[in-house]
């Protein structure tokens, strides 16, 4: 898409989630904004890939005067209608790690991307790509990693953010991070898979045993006699107690 203009008092819907008022330049003199509407709906997608239900702006287009205000150079990626400054919040109202958002945003080829501070995080689609992050010493400047995910020390296993999505669905409000961590296991050890049981948490407790070598037929998502057998041999194989999925079994089945 391409850089629009739009006048001080538009108020375009660029989203479902997105006003090109949360856009607007903060200096005050009311002026048009700059905007290439394809930002925002990258991070509309971006929304749906961390699990966020809220974005805010904290800084969209910036004319030359206010982007120097801040710090900046006056020419930069705000200036040109191509960033954003933003904070995601996740289901339970909590901030979404920045460091998160960035492995998301590298998934989606964003090319411009860089933790403000524990909260925000820069977000550009700029002609140059950009991973920094400026809570360190030349991060601003320089790209300092080409996998936030190493760079952060974070599984990039999808099959996490997928059991995090199930839980959720079922009631829980987990932040769809793709770490296991103490909220996902208390969460997940809340539930058991006995014979007969249905739905989404049966469907991924077969996808994982298949991939771990254990035949549960198919993933149908209903735990049949061949699941059952499929569950009783992989806990034989790991010395765990033989019978419904639960408890211990989650930590073994995660790992
Ligand atoms: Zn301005
Ligand atoms: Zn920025």
């Amino acid at each position: 898409m391409a850089v629009k203009t739009y006048s001080y008092t538009a108020r375009d819907r660029l989203t479902a989630n997105f006003l090109v008022t949360e856009f607007r330049c903060k200096c005050g003199r009311g002026h048009a904004t700059i905007l290439d509407p394809s930002l925002p709906q990258k991070v509309q997608q971006l929304m749906a890939a961390v699990g966020a239900v809220k974005v805010i702006v904290t800084s969209g287009y910036r004319c030359a005067y206010w982007d120097r205000s801040v710090g900046g150079t006056g020419y930069g990626m705000h200036t040109k209608g191509l960033a954003g400054d933003f904070i995601f919040y996740g289901r339970d109202g909590s901030v979404i790690r920045p460091e998160i958002v960035a492995c998301k945003a590298q998934d989606l080829g964003i090319s411009g991307i860089g933790k403000i501070d524990v909260r925000a995080i820069h977000l550009d689609i700029g002609p140059r790509k950009w991973w920094g992050d400026e809570t360190v010493p030349g991060g601003t400047a320089n790209s300092v990693t080409t996998d936030y995910y190493r760079y952060y020390g974070i599984t990039r296993e999808s099959y996490v953010t997928d059991l995090q999505r199930i839980l959720n669905a079922l009631g829980h409000k987990l932040t769809v991070d793709g770490l296991v961590g103490p909220k996902t296991l208390s969460a997940v050890k809340s539930h058991t898979i006995h014979q007969g049981d249905s739905g989404e948490l049966v469907r991924w407790v077969q996808t994982r045993l298949q991939a771990k070598g254990y035949d549960c037929g198919s993933t149908d998502g209903i735990a049949g006699p061949v699941t059952m057998a499929a569950i009783a041999k992989w806990q034989r194989d790991h010395r765990l107690g033989e019978g419904y999925l639960g408890g211990g079994d989650w930590d073994a089945i995660l790992t």
